[in-house]
């Protein structure tokens, strides 16, 4: 078994706590080891009777600045960092009990996610991990934001920002990251989310610990961006920080194809509506993709198939 070619879970199970970006509220996260075939399921532990909800394109909810997966009654918010950083570990099994509406954000980034993981450790699994190979280029366009899979020889994702604001002076706004466990844990996983400070909070003296009026948003966790800067107080952690949240996001909304994908994916300007859109799309378009298993890690294509040093 390889850890590149078969499933893989954690070894143990691990607590965390945080705080909600929209509720404020502190939040109990449980993650648990789970069966091969399982995927990703959360569970609403606070409900009774508890319920569970796949990790899947079909249970996707809003989209409106984070991704959250619904079945009509229950949901769960602010999957994506999580979601993001199971893929980049290779992680395909986990029961993920939350006693809230959404996930704890942590830091903003995926960062905190991959150390409780890694913390939890990783064991692979009998069953042959199942990709999903993009075949032909499928795109999705919503006004001027558009996002693009075609085939590609690896896992390739590529982002373009295009903001007015002031504060992306000097950032770079174009990025493209071949995705293995190294770069995404060195590269992207601590990328942050980033907010803008309205006209309306400034008003309210609100100041910039609360941008948008979300609860949980304080300068620990969020870039906020006002009008003449960066204003986080700490400046960037690196010089790419929000092209790169953004491509942490949509690697975090493509796992719920609940596959990796061979494939390169390109947003422009896509934010987690656009990427939902290009899910759905994709999977409309059946000659678009097909699912492959690999016996070892040198039949596996491109950046894929290089000797991944095992970082958990
Ligand atoms: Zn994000």
């Amino acid at each position: 078994m390889n850890t590149s070619t078969h499933q893989r879970t954690l070894k143990n199970v691990i607590r965390a706590t945080g705080v909600g970006l929209h509720s404020g509220a502190e939040i109990m996260l449980t993650l648990r080891p789970a069966p091969p075939d399982h995927g990703i399921v959360f569970v609403r532990t606070d409900l009774e009777p508890a319920v569970c909800l796949p990790a899947c394109i079909d249970r996707l909810g809003g989209t409106h600045l984070s991704t959250a997966l619904s079945d009509g009654q229950a949901t769960v918010g602010t999957v994506e960092h999580l979601m993001a950083a199971f893929c980049g570990l290779g992680i395909d099994n986990v029961r993920v009990e939350v006693d809230a509406a959404e996930l704890p954000i942590m830091d903003g980034s995926a960062s905190p996610f991959v150390f409780l993981l890694q913390a939890a450790g990783i064991a692979t699994q009998p069953a042959p991990r199942r990709f999903l190979r993009i075949l032909e280029p499928v795109t999705f366009v919503d006004g001027p934001t558009r996002a693009t899979l075609e085939p590609w020889d690896g896992m390739r994702v590529e982002y373009t920002l295009e903001y007015d604001h002031p504060g992306f002076r000097g950032q770079r706004r174009t990025a493209a990251v071949d995705v293995d466990r190294t770069r995404f844990v060195r590269e992207i996983a601590r990328a942050r989310t980033f907010g803008f400070l309205s006209d309306r909070d400034r008003m309210k003296g609100m100041n910039a610990a609360r941008p948008g009026g979300t609860p949980g948003a304080v300068r620990d966790n969020v870039v906020v961006l006002d009008e003449c800067a960066v204003s986080n107080g700490q400046g960037l952690r690196f010089a790419d920080e929000f092209v790169m949240h953004r491509i942490l996001d949509a690697i975090g909304d493509l796992y719920l194809l609940g596959h990796p994908i061979i494939g390169a994916f390109r947003g422009f300007r896509s934010g987690h509506g656009t990427n939902a859109g290009l899910l759905r799309a994709l999977m409309a378009e059946r000659a678009a993709w097909e699912l492959v298993t690999f016996e070892t890690p040198a039949d596996l294509p491109g950046a894929l198939g290089r000797a991944i040093p095992e970082i958990a």
